[in-house]
């Protein structure tokens, strides 16, 4: 595996590489080149000078691009599926998904090239004539974690790239070698040199560099809100645009109106997608009292035929977490439920496990208390929270009680419960029947502590462009 500077630097300067570890068994899956702040440096500069010939070109030539890269990536998902899955632990079926999902928002991308208006003029009586421009901002900068790295590398490479921008993106040192890959792919799809910018280091050689760079006139970020907050004090002292797609801890609500078994197994399969590392994966499950005890006995039953294994076995239901670091902190919160008087009913740690994967069997959980900090903190990995509520008002009550608002989800057969809840629930997106659903047809972001800006949908073109004005007086 390389790091790609344009197409010409596959090697940092330093010359060093990290060893990229397979969760499924901790032996190395590849390794790249570590990043650091010359390397920055030197993929600013790349895709300042490629901003000039890129931003002119016009945008269906972009596109062209776009939709070849969309045609090779749909050619090669199953190779590039198999990178993913060795880096970061999600079954194939999963990761193939995910890569089919990247091609499917670069041919949005590729079909919004004509939305991208360069402007208009306007007639002004007392002043002659206006030319308001929309123009590309120039050199833009993306940070993305590792748990959805070629979904959330497509998101913002689509955006910035058909808008004129050019793009220095670093993805997690837990999950760069499938983000490479697509890179190569848009290479040899035409995309030319220092246009995208992929470097490979951690958050603190090379993401702290990138937010810092005074010629980076945008930062895209995406990951947990305390990074967030270093990325938009750091961001602040060289007045960049800053979009930040932080956590969450969706709420799925089930009305008493659904049938138990069906929501039972509606609810298993969501939150274990991923193994539940998903920042709207549905992390509280509020169940009305009609059907929670019901519901609550069809999810255990279903639990015990859940496999866990390597995410290359064909017979695994769900794959290991990604790394050490995220299976101890699903352990702490599990041990903080169960310190708040919750009931644990399945799951954990295994001892027949491989020693050295970072694996983790699904858990469930009753009898939350209303004041359990679950509420407060997102349990990122297979936990699945049962919180009862007396009525609709409690459980959108209990919904909207939390830091976060990036998805919530409802779920009945009255239409009038979806749309009161639609109203009051407070979250970037609300499904109605339907959960994690994220097409890049609508806009996508988060309110309250799950951050600001919104990325796909018509959204990118001013989060990527802004307005000059020329005022000519005849
Ligand atoms: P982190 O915030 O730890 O990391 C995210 C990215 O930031 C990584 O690339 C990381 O690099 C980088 N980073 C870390 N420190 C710095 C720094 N000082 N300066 C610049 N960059 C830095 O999040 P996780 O990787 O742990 O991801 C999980 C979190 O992301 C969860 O909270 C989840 O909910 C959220 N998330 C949000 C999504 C959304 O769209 N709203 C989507 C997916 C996840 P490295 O890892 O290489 O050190």
């Amino acid at each position: 595996m390389q790091m790609m500077i344009a197409d010409q630097f596959t090697e940092s300067i330093s010359g060093e590489r990290t060893r990229i570890i397979n969760p499924a068994d901790g032996k190395p899956a590849g390794e790249v080149p570590k990043g650091g702040k010359e390397d920055v440096d030197r993929a600013v500069m790349a895709a300042g000078d490629a901003f000039r010939r890129w931003s002119v070109l016009p945008t269906s030539r972009r596109g062209m691009i776009f939709w070849q890269s969309a045609a090779l990536i749909r050619r090669e998902a199953d190779r590039l599926a198999l990178i993913l899955t060795t880096e970061q632990g999600k079954p194939l079926r999963e990761a193939k998904d995910e890569v089919l999902g990247a091609a499917a928002v670069f041919e949005y991308y590729a079909g919004s090239a004509s939305l991208v208006s360069a402007g208009y003029t306007d007639r002004l009586p007392r002043y002659g004539y206006g030319i308001i421009q929309r123009r590309p901002l120039g050199v833009c900068g993306a940070i993305i974690p590792w748990n959805m790295p070629v979904l959330i590398a497509a998101w913002k490479i689509g955006a910035a790239l058909i808008t004129g921008n050019t793009l220095v993106l670093k993805p997690s040192i837990n999950a760069p070698m499938a983000v490479l890959a697509v890179g190569e792919v848009m290479i040899r799809s035409g995309l030319p040199p220092g246009v995208l910018n992929i470097i490979t280091g951690n958050g603190r050689d090379a993401g702290d560099p990138l937010i810092a760079h005074p010629d980076v006139r945008k930062i895209s970020f995406t990951g947990g809100i305390e990074t967030g907050e270093h990325v938009a004090r750091v961001t602040a002292r060289t007045i960049k645009r800053l979009t930040l797609e932080l956590g969450g801890n969706d709420p799925m609500i089930i009305c008493s109106d659904m049938d138990p078994a069906m929501m039972a197994d509606a609810a298993l399969r969501l939150r274990l997608y991923n193994a539940g590392q998903i920042c709207t994966s549905p992390k509280r499950i509020i169940v009305e009292e009609g059907i929670y005890d019901t519901f609550t006995t069809h999810l255990e039953r279903l639990l015990r035929d859940v496999t866990v294994g390597d995410g290359t076995d064909p017979g695994s239901m769900m794959g290991p977490l990604n790394n050490a670091e995220v299976r101890r902190s699903v352990e702490d919160a599990v041990q903080t439920l169960r310190d708040e008087g919750a009931t644990i009913i399945r799951g954990g740690k295994n001892e027949e496990f491989p020693k050295n994967g970072f694996f983790y069997n699904p858990v469930l959980c009753t009898g939350v208390p209303e004041d359990s900090r679950i509420h407060a903190e997102e349990i990122f990995g297979p936990v699945l929270p049962i919180i009862r509520a007396d009525d609709l008002d409690d459980a959108i009550g209990i919904a909207n009680d939390t830091q976060y608002g990036l998805g919530a989800s409802i779920w009945t057969r009255d239409i009038s419960a979806a749309e009161r809840a639609s109203e009051a629930l407070e979250a970037g997106i609300i499904w109605v029947n339907q959960h994690m659903k994220l097409p890049p047809e609508v806009p996508f972001g988060g309110i309250k502590k799950s951050g600001f800006g919104r990325e796909n949908g018509l959204a990118f073109i001013d989060a990527y462009t802004e307005e000059k004005t020329i005022l000519i007086n005849r």
